[in-house]
């Protein structure tokens, strides 16, 4: 049983969506020079540095953004925390430069292996404790937490079109693909996907009881600020 002080409500993670944060609908051509799919309309910013092609959400002030969707995600707020291996809460940077990131995964598999890959970036230690209080899919136990020395990009989850209709493979949702691979060009990516490796497991309890219950109230209270005064 975990020992964590009660978690401040109201918290909404960074990497959460909220209703009024849509994706924008760009039209969809073949890409002019190889085959695969562009924006009719598209910019340099539409791409990420493997020339993944990456959907348009709306980028909106806080005060606008409506209500939170706290089991959908953004997908630039999600890439962001990926590339720079921010808390997806509260987006904190790794506090040791040399301590690898923590994942907390949903337990699927019992462990986290070697070259597992996860579209879910890093927490810092006390909002794993937030995570684990909130988040649905990890109450009852049912997730895992390891640490990962190396992270390299793996490819994305995105919606693969067809090449003859271009329109996306029907019934399907979010697929990963891997970057580098012929699939890759005929994709909208949605989310960054990364690669495990260097993997400890972590005891959360011990990390909790390492912090203690003091400093994990304090942070606790600290990420409730930070959410307050809108990420
Ligand atoms: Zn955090």
């Amino acid at each position: 049983m975990l020992a964590l002080p009660p978690a401040p409500p109201g918290v909404v993670p960074y990497i959460a969506r909220y209703s009024e944060e849509k994706l924008l609908k760009p039209r969809i051509v073949q890409h002019p020079l190889f085959p695969g799919v562009a924006y009719a309309d598209e910019t340099p910013y539409d791409r990420d540095s493997f020339g993944m092609l990456w959907v348009r959400p709306v980028l909106l002030p806080k005060r606008r953004r409506g209500e939170p969707r706290l089991r959908e995600i953004h997908a630039y707020r999600q890439r962001r925390a990926m590339a720079n291996m921010l808390c997806q809460v509260c987006t904190r940077p790794p506090e040791d430069p040399d301590e690898p990131p923590l994942f907390l995964l949903k337990d699927t598999s019992g462990l986290v292996v070697e070259g597992e890959r996860t579209a879910s970036p890093p927490v810092c230690v006390p909002c794993a404790g937030i995570s684990i209080h909130l988040c649905h899919g990890l109450r009852g136990g049912h997730y895992v937490a390891a640490r990962a020395m190396y992270t390299p990009a793996w490819g994305v989850a995105g919606l693969v079109y067809d090449p003859d209709t271009l329109t996306p493979h029907p019934g399907k949702d979010l697929e990963r693909v891997e970057y580098g691979t012929p699939r890759a060009a005929w994709t909208v990516a949605a989310r960054s996907v990364v690669a495990l490796y260097g993997v400890t497991p972590v005891d959360l309890d011990e990390e909790f009881a390492r912090f203690g219950m003091a400093r994990l109230e304090d942070e606790f209270a600290r990420v409730a600020g930070l959410v307050g005064a809108g990420l």
